[in-house]
Order: C-alpha cells, then structure tokens, then sequence
C-alpha cells in the first residue's frame, strides 16, 4: 500500500468564549484549524488534524503546519501509511524538529493503518480501555464569581473534571483556590493550571499558602529548570505539559522526579507515535497522565481518547476535549462526543471520525 494523495484543508474555528492566557498573552477568539485528508492506491482514506491553542499558548503555528507539509510531502507519498515508524523517520530526516507539523499526517497514517485492520487505533496501538474517560473542563475565568459561573456551566453539561486557570497575581490566586476548594464536590478532579505563569518565588508563595488543601499544579512556571529548582521547596504534586514536547524532557522529568503527572499534548509532542513512547516512560516511572490534542474538532478529540484509552484506567487521569467550546461542528455530530462529562471509545475502525468534506472549504493544497 502507498501514500499517492495528500489533501490540506483549513478551517477556522470559532471558540464559543474569547479565550485569555496568563501574562499578558493575547485574547483569541478562534483556531486555525489544519485537515489533512491522506489517500492511497488501496482506496482507503486517512485524516489528520492539527490545531494549536492560538499562536501565542506554546511555538506552534497554524500556518506553519500547512508549510511543514509542504516540506515534507514528497519525502511521505509512495511510503506505506501502515509503517508509522516509517513515516515519521521520513518527516524527522525532511524537517527537523516542528513536532507540530507532523502530528496531522501521523494521525491519518494511524487511522489508515485502523481501517485496514478492522481496529481502533487505540486497539491497534496495543489494546484500548472502553472505560468512559471523563473530560477535563478548561476553566479560564479572572475573578471568584466567573470561575464558579464557568465551573457551574460545565458541571450543567456533566463535567468532573475541572483545569482552573491561575497565574499572575498571587494574592489572588491563592483566594480563587481556596474558594474553588470551598465548593468542589467529592468526586470531583481539580487541576490547577498556571500556564507558565508564575516566577520561582511566585510558584512557591502560592504552593505553600494552599499547603494544607493538598491541590495539583500544571506547568507552575516558564521552563524545567524552574519547576526542578523548586521541586525540594513545596509539597504539591505537579503535571508537566508546555515543557514536555520530546522524549528526552519525558525522561529528565521521568528521572529527575521533576513532575509526578505528564499532560500529553499529542500535536505538541509530534503525533500518536511518539506521544505512545512518552506514555511508556511515564508507566515505567510511576507517573499518571492527562492526555489532549491542544485544540481542534472531535478529530482531535478522537486522537486523544484513542491515546487515553491505552493508558491503564487508575493512570489515566483526564482527557481535554475542545469540542464543547466550539461552535461549529465540521464532523456533523460524528465520533466521541461529551456524554455526562465523558468520552467512549467506540469500536470503529482506525480514528472513528472523519470530517463532513462538504463542510470544508476548498482544499488549500494537494500532493501527488
Ligand atoms: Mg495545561
């Protein structure tokens, strides 16, 4: 079987909510979203998706998907869809490094090489949890009152699972925390995530004050240099996501007790394959996991449930699913969706979704 036709769509995605990051960072309010519709002489079709959370979250560029693409077309057609490794050599030797870039065409080799055998990916992949993974609802609110509201929004929809957006002020902080804890519920799963948005000493004010509450922390600050000079100096656990993009951060942190969660997130880290290599240092090493796209359609969401669903369920803490903060639908109500504040693997073959090509605008390339 060869690769003979790769098909590039764009489509912007409208959030529901304007979004805003910590430090400044801009408001946006929609992704630009990347398909990638694969065939081969074998009749059988794959897709692939790639969509940053806006160009300012972490280095990964709507556009520069689309040029990556460009980059490495030639070197993917004629390969065999169903030899990811294979593949993916072949995007690493085309362009190195933009993880980003390749994670939509890893996606559709993935589901491709699902269809073929009759298998979800995440089956495929080794063997995929049908427990339902509940989705981590994404808390962005400034002040004590909005955060209740979104909270509340979500709960409404099922959700118990909950990432409350912090960083910046410290004071602050630290009251949203203590009221978010004041009024969890008992099966509820709280992460707070700082998005890079503490100094050292801010992380650190705000990890001791909330000592007692005993709360999880994502990315407290910028870099791994930063979350490991604090580590010894607070006793919250913490997940590491924008700082895990290769295998070489999976191991440090892995190694060097830097975190005692990864958040996979599966474009950043360049695709299934190499996301599945993290997921195993993260076993090896008594490390639990969330796992996500970064953003995007059900396509996305698929992606990361397939993942999800290979992690042993008492490991698997969450997954993020973008898909109720859109308001378009490019897959017509399609593939996992939100049921009580979960996702179900179905037992479709390869990802299980493919977009409504009639809800796509024209195609912004081809290779053949
Ligand atoms: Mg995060």
């Amino acid at each position: 079987m060869k690769i003979t036709c790769i098909t590039v769509y764009q489509v912007d995605l409208p959030l529901e909510h304007p979004y805003w990051l910590s430090g400044g960072r801009l408001k946006f309010e929609c992704l630009d979203a990347t398909f990638v519709k694969i065939e081969t002489d074998a009749g059988v079709t794959g897709w692939g998706e790639g969509t940053p959370w806006g160009h300012t979250y972490v280095p990964a560029h709507g556009p520069g998907i689309r040029a990556g693409i460009e980059t490495m077309a030639s070197f993917v057609l004629g390969l065999d869809p169903r030899k990811v490794l294979e593949v993916e050599r072949a995007m690493d030797l085309a362009l190195p490094g933009h993880l980003y870039a390749k994670s939509p065409i890893d996606m559709a080799c993935w589901d491709i090489a699902g269809q073929v055998a009759g298998m979800p990916i995440a089956d495929l992949m080794g063997g995929g949890s049908r427990t339902p993974r509940p989705i981590a609802a994404s808390i962005g609110a400034k002040t004590v009152e909005a955060t209740r509201e979104v909270m509340q929004r979500y709960r409404d929809r099922g959700y118990v699972a909950h990432s409350v957006k912090i960083g910046g002020d410290v004071e602050r902080d630290v009251v949203r925390i203590r009221d978010v804890e004041s009024f969890r519920q008992p099966d509820e799963l709280i992460l707070y995530d700082v998005n890079r948005g503490w100094t050292r000493q801010q992380a650190l004010r705000v990890m001791r004050a909330t000592e007692e509450l005993r709360v999880m922390f994502e990315q407290p600050c910028e870099t791994l240099d930063d979350i490991a000079a604090i580590r010894s100096l607070h006793s919250a656990p913490v997940s590491v996501d924008e700082s895990l993009v290769t295998l070489q951060d999976a191991s440090r942190i892995a190694r060097e007790g830097i975190a005692e969660v990864f958040g996979i997130k599966l474009n950043r880290v360049g695709g299934l394959t190499k996301a599945a290599r993290m997921r195993d240092i993260a076993l090896a090493h008594g490390i639990d996991m969330f796992v996500m796209a970064t953003g995007g359609s059900v396509l996305a969401d698929a992606e990361a449930l397939h993942l999800a669903a290979t992690i042993p369920d008492d490991q698997c803490h969450a997954v993020w699913a973008c898909q109720d903060m859109l308001t378009s639908d490019i897959a017509g109500g399609r593939g996992p969706r939100n049921e009580a504040g979960h996702l179900r693997l179905s037992d479709a073959p390869g990802l299980g979704v493919h977009p409504d090509e009639n809800l796509l605008a024209d195609p912004v390339a081809v290779y053949s």
